[in-house]
C-alpha cells in the first residue's frame, strides 16, 4: 500500500486560482481556464452571473430575472477544475496570499497562487449616497425588480389617486437621471410603456399623459457615442415623447421628487414619486484594499492603475480586469471585462506551462449599442454609425449572442416577440417586499446578518424550551385532527347521501 505523503509519490498540489466575481469578467476568466492544470476558485457575492446590458428590460417587464442572470454553478457544472463559493469579499491580502469573504457572518479564508479580481462597479451618486432611498440605481437584480415595482406601482397608486378625484401629475412623473445607454434605455421603456403597452389597462387615468424626463448634467445625450449619434438618439427619445433636459445637475432628491441646478445658476423642481439612477459609476471598493497595499494609485471613479499586462504593480500574481481597472482610457463595457479576464487566464495558463509573456493587453474594441425603443437603436462598429431597425436588428443579434444559456436565448426571443411585435410584457409581476425590502434591510444595524443567528452560537437552552413547546403543540394538533377527520367524515356523509342542498323540511 502507497502512502500519500512518502516521499517521491507525493503529488505537488495544483496551483491555485481565486477569481473574485461571477460577471463578465469572473465568468469568462474562470471558463478560459478551464483546460488549464490549475484549481479554480471563484468567489462571488451572488450566486448568478448577471448580464447587466438587459436590467433595463427585467425592470420594465420585458424578460424575467432568470433569462438575464442564470445560477454560476450551472453554467461552471463541467468544468471540473473550477468550484463556485458564495461570499462577499471583504479582505484580499496581498502578504499571505488569502481572499477573506462573509455570508451572514460565516467567514471563509481562501488562500491562492494566482488571483484574478474582477468585482467590477457599482453605482456612484457622487457623494449623495441618500439620493439612493429614492432614487434607485440600476446595478443588479435587486434593483431592477425594485424598479419595476416602483414604475408599475406608480401607475396603480396614480388610477387609485384619480378614482379619487386627486391630481396624480407627481405619479405619473418619471425622471430618469443619467443619459449614458442605460438612462436612455430607461426612458424608451418607460415611454413606450405609458404609450403603448399600458395605453388601454387602466380606466381612471391616461397613462398617455405620463411625463418621462431624462436629465444630465452633460450637454449631450450619450456621450460615448459622439456629438451626432448623440444628437440622433435626442430626437428619437424626443419622438417618443420624453423630455430631454441636458446641462442640468441633480442636487436634491426626496421621496416627492428632485432638484436640479441649470447652467445658468437657475433651480427648478420636478415632482415624480418614480426616480431612476442611472448616472455615474464607482469602482468596487476592493481597488481601495488593493491600493493600501500596493501603492497602485485610484482614479476619481475608483479605478486602479495596472501594469500593462493587467497586474498589480509590485504583485505579478494578481491581475484586475473589467470596470475595476483604469487603463489606456478603456471604457467600462462587457468587451473590456471579457477580453483583459481571457488574458488574465491565458497568462496564467502560460506560466503553468513556462510559455514566455504575452504582449501588453490589447483591447479589440468591437463596436458599442444602444436601444432607444422597439425598432430603434443607435450603433457604432468602427468608423460606421448605424441608426433606427438595422441597428436594432444588430443590438437584437448581438444580445441574444451573449444571453447565456440556450434556454434563456429561446425565452428572451418570445418575450421579445410578445413586447415588440405585440403590446404585452410578460413580466409585469411585482411585490410590496420587492419595492420596500431594500430600505427596510438598510434600516437593521447588521443588515441582514441580523436576521439570522451567528455560526457556532446555537443555543440550546433555548432549543430545549421551543422542544416543549413542540410537544405541547402537537397534543392540540391530535385533538384537532380528530376533529377534522370527525368534519371529513360528515362532509363525505352529506354527500354520499345526497343531502346537500336539501332542506331540512323535505328530508324529513
Ligand atoms: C444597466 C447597465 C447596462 C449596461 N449596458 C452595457 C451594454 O449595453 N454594453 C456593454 O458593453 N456594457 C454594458 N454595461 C457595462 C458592463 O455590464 C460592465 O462593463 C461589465 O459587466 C463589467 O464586467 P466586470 O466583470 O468588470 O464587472 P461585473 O459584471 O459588474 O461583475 C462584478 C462581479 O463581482 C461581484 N462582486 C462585486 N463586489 C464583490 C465582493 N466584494 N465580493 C464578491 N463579489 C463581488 C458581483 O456580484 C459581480 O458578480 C452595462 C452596465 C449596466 C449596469
Amino acid at each position: 500500500m502507497t502512502d500519500d505523503n512518502t516521499e517521491g509519490t507525493m503529488q505537488a498540489p495544483r496551483h491555485r486560482v481565486v477569481v473574485i466575481g461571477s460577471g463578465f469578467g469572473g465568468l469568462f476568466g474562470t471558463k478560459a481556464l478551464r483546460r488549464a492544470d490549475v484549481d479554480v476558485t471563484m468567489v462571488a457575492k451572488t450566486t448568478h452571473h448577471l448580464f447587466q446590458p438587459l436590467l433595463y428590460q427585467v425592470a420594465t417587464g420585458i424578460l424575467s430575472e432568470g433569462e438575464i442572470a442564470p445560477p454560476t454553478r450551472e453554467i461552471l457544472r463541467s468544468q471540473k477544475n473550477a468550484q463556485v463559493l458564495l461570499g462577499n469579499v471583504t479582505d484580499i491580502d496581498l502578504g499571505r496570499r488569502t481572499v477573506t469573504s462573509q455570508v451572514l457572518g460565516r467567514e471563509s479564508v481562501v488562500p491562492y497562487d494566482s488571483l484574478i479580481v474582477a468585482a467590477g462597479a457599482g453605482q456612484s451618486y457622487f457623494g449623495n449616497d441618500h439620493f439612493s432611498e429614492f432614487a434607485p440605481g440600476m446595478k443588479s437584480i435587486d434593483d431592477a425588480l425594485e424598479l419595476r415595482g416602483r414604475i408599475f406601482g406608480a401607475f396603480e397608486m396614480a388610477e387609485l389617486g384619480a378614482r379619487r378625484g386627486e391630481n396624480v401629475d407627481h405619479l405619473l412623473a418619471f425622471v430618469v437621471v443619467g443619459a449614458g445607454p442605460t438612462g436612455v434605455e430607461m426612458a424608451g421603456q418607460i415611454a413606450e410603456l405609458a404609450q403603448r403597452t399600458l395605453r388601454r389597462d387602466f380606466r381612471a387615468i391616461n397613462t398617455r399623459s405620463a411625463r418621462v424626463v431624462l436629465v444630465d448634467a452633460a450637454a449631450q445625450v450619450l456621450p460615448p457615442f459622439g456629438a451626432k449619434l448623440g444628437a440622433s438618439t435626442k430626437k428619437e427619445l424626443e419622438k417618443l415623447g420624453v423630455e430631454v433636459i441636458l446641462g442640468a445637475m441633480v442636487t436634491d432628491v426626496d421621496e416627492r421628487g428632485l432638484t436640479m441646478q441649470h447652467k445658468d445658476g437657475r433651480s427648478e423642481r420636478l415632482e415624480a414619486v418614480t426616480k431612476i439612477w442611472a448616472a455615474g459609476v464607482q469602482a468596487s471598493s476592493l481597488t481601495q484594499t488593493l491600493a493600501a497595499q500596493s501603492g497602485a494609485p485610484l482614479d476619481r471613479a475608483g479605478r486602479i492603475g495596472v501594469n500593462p499586462d493587467l497586474t498589480l504593480p509590485g504583485h505579478p500574481d494578481v491581475f484586475v480586469v473589467g470596470d475595476m481597472i483604469a487603463l489606456d482610457n478603456l471604457p467600462g463595457v462587457a468587451q473590456v471585462a471579457i477580453q483583459s479576464s481571457r488574458y488574465a487566464a491565458k497568462e496564467i495558463r502560460g506560466r503553468i506551462e513556462g510559455k514566455p509573456a504575452q504582449e501588453p493587453f490589447h483591447y479589440f474594441d468591437k463596436g458599442s449599442m444602444a436601444t432607444i425603443s422597439r425598432f430603434r437603436a443607435v450603433a457604432m462598429v468602427g468608423k460606421l454609425r448605424l441608426t433606427g431597425i438595422i441597428a436594432w436588428l444588430m443590438w437584437l443579434a448581438v444580445h441574444l449572442f451573449y444571453i447565456t444559456g440556450f434556454k434563456n436565448r429561446i425565452t428572451a426571443v418570445l418575450h421579445w416577440f410578445v413586447s415588440f411585435l405585440g403590446r404585452g410584457r410578460s413580466e409585469r409581476t411585482s411585490t410590496e417586499q420587492q419595492i420596500f425590502a431594500r430600505s427596510a434591510l438598510a434600516r437593521l444595524r447588521g443588515g441582514t446578518n441580523d436576521l439570522v443567528s451567528a455560526p457556532g452560537l446555537y443555543d440550546a437552552a433555548h432549543d430545549l424550551a421551543r422542544r416543549a413547546e413542540l410537544e405541547e403543540q402537537a397534543h392540540h394538533d391530535l385533538a384537532r385532527r380528530a376533529e377534522l377527520e370527525k368534519q371529513a367524515l360528515e362532509e363525505a356523509r352529506l354527500t354520499d347521501e345526497g343531502a346537500r342542498g336539501v332542506k331540512e323540511t323535505s328530508r324529513a
